[in-house]
């Protein structure tokens, strides 16, 4: 038994089924059922999801510019509340109201050690199968058996009600993924006090990117948005500047704005050719890019990087180390991340969610099972 009196292990418990989220193929997402998660080994919890999310990366699939071989659960961003706890798992208790950052690790690996949990031996991701060959679920779902739960669920220490109460559901599920991603873009950027830091890209990432180059320090940012709604909150997270144009004329529109200069750091939020073409060019020589996009295009030369002396860096984002950062200002208010979140809608209209954001009717989407 557990501290709040309930079975560790719940496998006599959970025998029915629950709906969640599955990718058939391009532009084909529907909620089924599927069997209700339970504990499988004695390192897994068991999670309730309140809110999840589509992002970005689940249009790649969605669009068909990456292949969906056969039928998955999708969905990697999710806040929750533990309802079942493996033999293993002490840094958790059931009822807890947790974050998963989106993808899970072990703690105890070189680069977890090193605070590079997206980059640990064992990562495992959602829709996925863990390491020891059991399916895990997507995040768009009612329940998700969480494999290494042990460092992968991070607990924020408050009720689900009192936060449900206070607002704060949508500002805590931002860091499971977008808020900590664009945060990882300016940190990798080495984004500091002073710093002209332009943001390539104005999706949910891009916003938050434009959030975490200001907390780092950054002077100046330029968003470079051509939406009105994106850019009145790129200047609402601190933005400086808008810039709209793209290529060639981008680069002019940057160079005007800072008087014939370049910016010390970009961030490179996208992941395609452009995005990143764009990123090199607007920094200056010695200066250093972020990239958190994910690549779907771009082959970096580094003959560019030598003769121009700029520094890149970033990758996929350790969202596990960012929450512990950012939950105080979360919590406090100083940041309010979860605005990327311009539609709400039910798990059972998860179809639409998707198509919202594939027609930009949506920044970004959060899905109450
Ligand atoms: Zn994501
Ligand atoms: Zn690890």
């Amino acid at each position: 038994m557990n501290v709040a009196g309930q079975p560790r292990d719940v496998r006599a418990v959970y025998r029915g089924r629950m709906r969640a989220a599955v990718i058939h193929g391009p532009r084909d997402v529907r909620v089924e059922d599927r069997p209700d998660p339970k504990i499988l080994t004695p390192g897994d919890a068991v999670v309730r999801v309140v809110a999840a999310c589509v992002c970005g990366s689940d249009l790649w699939p969605y669009r068909g510019v990456s292949a969906v071989k056969k039928p998955r659960p999708i969905g990697h961003e999710l806040v929750g509340v533990v309802e079942a706890l493996g033999a293993d798992v002490t840094s958790t208790r059931v009822g807890d109201f947790v974050i998963l950052p989106f993808t899970m690790s072990c703690g105890e690996c070189q680069a977890c050690r090193a605070g590079y949990p997206a980059a640990c031996d064992l990562v495992t991701g959602f829709g996925s199968t863990d390491r020891w060959g059991n399916p895990v679920d997507g995040a768009q779902g009612e329940r998700v058996r969480i494999p290494l739960a042990q460092h992968s669920l991070f607990p924020v220490g408050r009720s689900e009600a009192e936060l449900e109460a206070a607002g704060l559901v949508p500002h805590l599920l931002s860091l499971a993924d977008v808020m900590s991603t664009g945060y990882h873009a300016a940190f990798s950027a080495g984004v500091s006090a002073g710093d002209t830091v332009v943001v390539v890209g104005d999706g949910a990432v891009g916003l938050s990117g434009v959030l975490g180059a200001r907390l780092l320090g950054a002077d100046r940012v330029i968003a470079m948005s051509r939406h009105d709604d994106r850019a009145a909150l790129a200047r609402e997270f601190g933005a400086t500047d808008v810039v709209a144009e793209r290529g060639e004329e981008g680069l002019a529109a940057v160079r005007d704005l800072l008087d014939g200069d370049l910016a010390d750091a970009a961030l490179e939020c996208v992941g395609t050719e452009q995005s990143m073409d764009t990123a090199l060019s607007v920094v200056r020589g010695g200066g250093r890019v972020g990239f958190v996009g994910v690549p779907h295009g771009p082959d970096l030369s580094v003959r560019r990087l030598f003769d121009r002396n700029i520094t890149i860096g970033g990758g996929m984002a350790s969202a596990r180390r960012y929450m512990e950062t950012l939950l105080p200002d979360v919590l406090s208010g100083a940041i309010v991340p979860g605005k990327v979140f311009d539609l709400e809608l039910p798990l059972a209209d998860v179809a639409e969610a998707y198509a919202a954001m594939d027609e930009r009717r949506a920044t970004k989407v959060l899905v109450r099972p």
